[in-house]
């Protein structure tokens, strides 16, 4: 089968381990830039960062329809939908998540960049002073307020979740929880491994599914009222997870590629 992968760069750690499991399970990989994307292929899948994020996205689209692709993993509409963090918030609806307010009343509270990713565009403001210098670095962004989980210390899950089962997953924590209340490895955040509940699972598995997506990294904080849901990840980096869990996701993404498209082609 013809793997079409959408990656600006070849040399990522995420792109490298998808291309290297696909030929050895003897399949074709083809990594495309997303905003040049002319090609035929049985199976997409987008790797789209922030660069130019709204055209690429306007060509994974195009794609979905020129390609041929039986199977998208994680295709347009869902992947943007989860990458939104105000319209990921809504489709996720019931499931427990922080809460999120139209307007601040009161503090500490946290102010996301609805399409921020590695935690560069989310921040805790403690005063109105803070909330002020925030929504000016923010300015022209759609932006969100969201409770503060105070007692997730700096400390998250990262859950890989792919198709029915979560593979993997890991506990991240910031550099210093005193100064720092994100958990990015991007931003230098430490992992190590984990176990969750099965009501943890059970919880990250509805996520990915109410979002439309295949597989997704789904982060969880524990709070005083059980797993509450940050985000749910439609195109999560493989490195840290890969190195925590010693376990090969990338092939077992690119297996359940294949399972899908053997039965797409069965029906
Ligand atoms: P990004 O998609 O940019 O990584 P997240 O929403 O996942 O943004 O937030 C980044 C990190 O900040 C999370 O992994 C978590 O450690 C911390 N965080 C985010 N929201 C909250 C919150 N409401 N309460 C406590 N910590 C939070």
């Amino acid at each position: 089968m013809k793997f079409l992968i959408l990656s600006r760069l070849s040399t990522l750690y995420s792109t490298r381990r998808l291309v290297q499991e696909i030929t050895s399970l003897g399949h074709e990989p083809l990594i495309v830039n997303p905003e040049s994307p002319e090609e035929t292929a049985e199976i997409l899948i987008p790797r789209l960062g922030n660069f130019r994020y709204e055209e690429s996205l306007a060509n994974l689209e195009k794609l979905q329809n020129t390609s041929g692709a039986k199977v998208t993993l994680n295709a347009m509409p869902f992947f943007h939908q989860a990458r939104h963090k105000k319209r990921a918030h809504e489709i996720l609806g019931t499931l427990p998540q922080p809460k999120i307010f139209n307007e601040v009343t009161t503090f500490p509270v946290v102010v996301k960049d609805c399409l921020s990713s590695q935690g560069e565009g989310v921040f805790l403001c403690k005063n109105h002073n803070e909330l002020s210098d925030c929504l000016m670095k923010l300015q022209g962004r759609e932006v969100l307020f969201q409770e503060f989980i105070a007692e997730s210390q700096g400390h998250d899950i990262r859950a890989f979740v792919i198709g029915q089962n979560v593979v993997a997953s890991m506990e991240r924590s910031s550099t210093n929880p005193l100064i720092e209340f994100r958990s990015n490895l991007s931003l230098g955040g430490t992992a190590k491994s984990v176990t969750l509940t099965a009501e943890e699972q059970d919880l990250c598995i509805a996520a990915v599914h109410r979002l439309g997506l295949d597989y997704a990294g789904v982060d969880l904080v524990r709070s005083h009222r059980g797993g509450l849901i940050l985000e749910v990840n439609p195109c999560p980096g493989l490195e840290g997870i890969e190195k925590c869990s010693q376990k090969n996701i990338a092939k077992e993404i690119v297996l359940y590629a294949e399972s899908l498209c053997r039965s797409h082609s069965q029906r």
